[in-house]
């Protein structure tokens, strides 16, 4: 039987990814700080620790994994990285979190290990315009990213690279785009756009009004999850290590956003922009070369993957009271 650990395996990508792993009958061991928050976890066996700490690492790394997806990250959407606050603490804790579980990971000979990136690491002067972003895997350098976030993440990929050029391992990096859906984060401050929207409306009485960060014409495309996972594995299991983008060509407004899930909900609601932090003017992925290199690109559309994400949210909503 195949075995796989999965990194971050009580967050939100980790959760979907233990689960498509137990499907496709691999032994899936899962490790975080803390379990799934919306339901069980699909592992077999699941670590609770902090993989800050390289003892921790090693012991959850007992066997040499055919798989190993790392996707722990100390991260959050707008309100968690763009504000200064969590600087330190998403430097250090990803960084050391990577630094740990890749040496264990060699000394442990475990070959296929995969890294989770961002698109947060291209640079901001190629995002101001929201109509034209340029987030092709090249433009990555001279480096600019506009959070140190992005950084980390940009210091990681290097270190990924590094550890296959000097020690043979068989890394895998994507660079994600705003993964959504259902089983996300969806209050409490680490919430992304298309959660947070829901909420705001399902949340909204009717004839009121939501509040949105800045003018809202600042642009981003969303990726399914399910297409997240999809692309993920393919990239795994192909010759390419990347880094490589994983998202979705369909870019939107957050205003329009916000209205597609005002017609999803069938509820017309107010949209109030309001200061607030909101990263860079536009950003799109680039998936010529993900489509060249793996011959497959995400093509569901967002507003079937906004349906889906909306009713779980309003359920989550009305179950909270
Ligand atoms: P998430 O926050 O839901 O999951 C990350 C998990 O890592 C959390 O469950 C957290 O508890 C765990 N973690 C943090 N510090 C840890 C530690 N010290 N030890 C053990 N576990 C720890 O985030 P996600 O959306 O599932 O993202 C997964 C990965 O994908 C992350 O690396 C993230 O940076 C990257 N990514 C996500 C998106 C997105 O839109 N969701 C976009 C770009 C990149």
């Amino acid at each position: 039987m195949k075995t796989a650990l999965v990194c971050g395996a009580g967050g939100f990508i980790g959760s979907h990814m233990v689960a498509r792993l137990k499907a496709e009958g691999f032994w899936v061991r899962g490790v975080d700080l803390k379990f799934p928050e919306f339901g069980e976890t699909a592992a077999d066996d699941f670590a609770l620790g902090d993989l800050r700490d390289m003892d921790f690492c090693r012991a959850v790394l007992d066997r040499r994994f055919d798989e190993v997806y790392q996707l722990a990250a100390d991260m959050g959407g707008a309100g968690f990285i763009f504000t200064g606050e969590n600087d330190a603490d998403i430097m250090h804790n990803s960084a050391a979190i990577n630094l740990n579980m890749l040496e264990a990971a060699r000394r442990r000979a475990v070959r296929r290990i995969f890294y989770s990136s961002s698109a947060c690491i291209y640079p901001a002067h190629n995002q101001e315009d929201p109509d034209n972003p340029n987030c092709a895997e090249a433009s990555a350098y001279p480096a600019a990213p506009d959070s140190e976030y992005g950084w980390e993440k940009l210091f990681s990929e290097r270190l990924y690279l590094a550890y296959a050029r000097n020690h043979g391992m068989d890394v895998h990096i994507a660079r994600y785009h705003n993964i959504f859906g259902p089983r996300g984060t969806w209050r409490g401050g680490r919430e992304k756009a298309p959660a947070a929207l829901c909420r705001k409306v399902a949340e909204c009485p009717e004839g009121g009004a939501i509040e949105i960060w800045g003018d809202g014409s600042q642009t981003r495309s969303f990726l399914y999850i399910d297409e997240c996972i999809e692309g993920t594995l393919r990239l795994m299991r192909s010759g390419v290590a990347g880094p490589v983008n994983i998202g979705s060509e369909e870019m939107i407004s957050i205003n329009n956003l916000a209205r597609m899930v005002m017609g999803i909900a069938g509820k017309a609601v107010g949209i109030r922009n309001i200061a607030g932090p909101t990263g860079v003017r536009g950003r799109n992925s680039d998936n010529r070369m993900i489509r060249e290199a793996l011959g497959w690109a995400p093509s569901r559309a967002l507003a079937d993957g906004m349906a889906d994400t909306y009713r779980w949210i309003a359920q989550q909503v009305m179950a909270n009271g």
